[in-house]
């Protein structure tokens, strides 16, 4: 009787250790697919936005984080005045123009990581092109100066950023465009053959679509196909999965 209470007792014992080591494996994963985001949890943290705000500046806040690859931008938290990018350089790839270098740069990941969205499309017959990466801050205020006197304060509102707020400043963001989109920035652009392809595998190069459709209420822009943000990954592959912004993301 005892013995066959010990035999059940290292039964148990042997189950009990062999469904730990599946659960915890790779195995488990592949044949649970949807347990996958188990294993994002704690590979894929975003900076909180509390943790990430330097002071307040009227009804806007400053980022603490400007150098972070995860940085979050918007019409509510600005740059600090003047921030420039520590590692701008100009990716190798097609451009809609020739001219002005200073809109041309990103920093130095996101430039390397765009060579190769780049290549990816070119290869299945996309052909992609850069219009417009990074801005200064001096020149942000420019264009937010000619846009107001040209189209007035409620359409600069939701199509231009306050300088100091616009993504393009962080060297992360990039517009691309296509011939069949006669290079400019149109939501056109989402409905092309490149659009498609962008929204379909930016993320597998850390980018993301930062201003969809959708999320208009939450990001606070139109829907810009041609806006897209590095933020590497896991994160970009995180974000296109479960279909969120980078504010949605990232915890209060
Ligand atoms: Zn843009």
């Amino acid at each position: 009787m005892i013995k066959r209470i010990g035999s059940a007792v290292i039964g148990a014992v042997i189950i009990a250790a062999v469904s730990l080591f599946v659960l915890r494996s790779p195995i488990f994963y592949l044949i649970h697919p949807g347990q996958e985001s188990m294993q994002y949890i704690g590979e894929t943290e975003f900076p909180s936005y509390a943790s990430t705000i330097a002071k307040k500046d009227g009804s806007l806040v400053i980022v603490s984080n400007p150098d972070s690859l995860l940085v979050l931008v918007n019409k509510d938290r600005r740059l600090p005045d003047f921030y420039t990018p520590p590692d701008l350089v100009i990716p190798n790839v097609r451009f809609s123009y020739n001219g002005d270098k200073e809109k041309m740069q990103m920093r130095k990941e996101a430039a390397k990581e765009l060579e190769k969205l780049f290549q990816a499309a070119d290869r299945e017959g996309v052909y992609l092109f850069a219009v417009s990466a990074f801005r200064s801050y001096e020149r942000q205020k420019a264009l937010h100066t000619m846009y107001q006197k040209q189209e007035g304060e409620a359409v600069t509102a939701v199509s231009s950023a306050i300088p100091g707020t616009s993504e393009h400043q962080t060297g992360l963001a990039v517009d691309v465009s296509a011939q069949s989109s006669r290079f400019q920035l149109e939501t056109s652009f989402g409905k092309t053959k490149e659009g498609k392809w962008l929204v379909e595998h930016a993320h597998e190069y850390g980018f993301i679509i930062r201003y969809p459709e959708d999320k208009t209420a939450v990001t606070g822009y139109m829907y810009e196909p041609w806006h897209i943000r590095y933020v590497g990954n896991p994160h970009a592959d995180y974000l296109f999965k479960r279909r969120l912004t980078l504010e949605e993301a990232m915890p209060k």
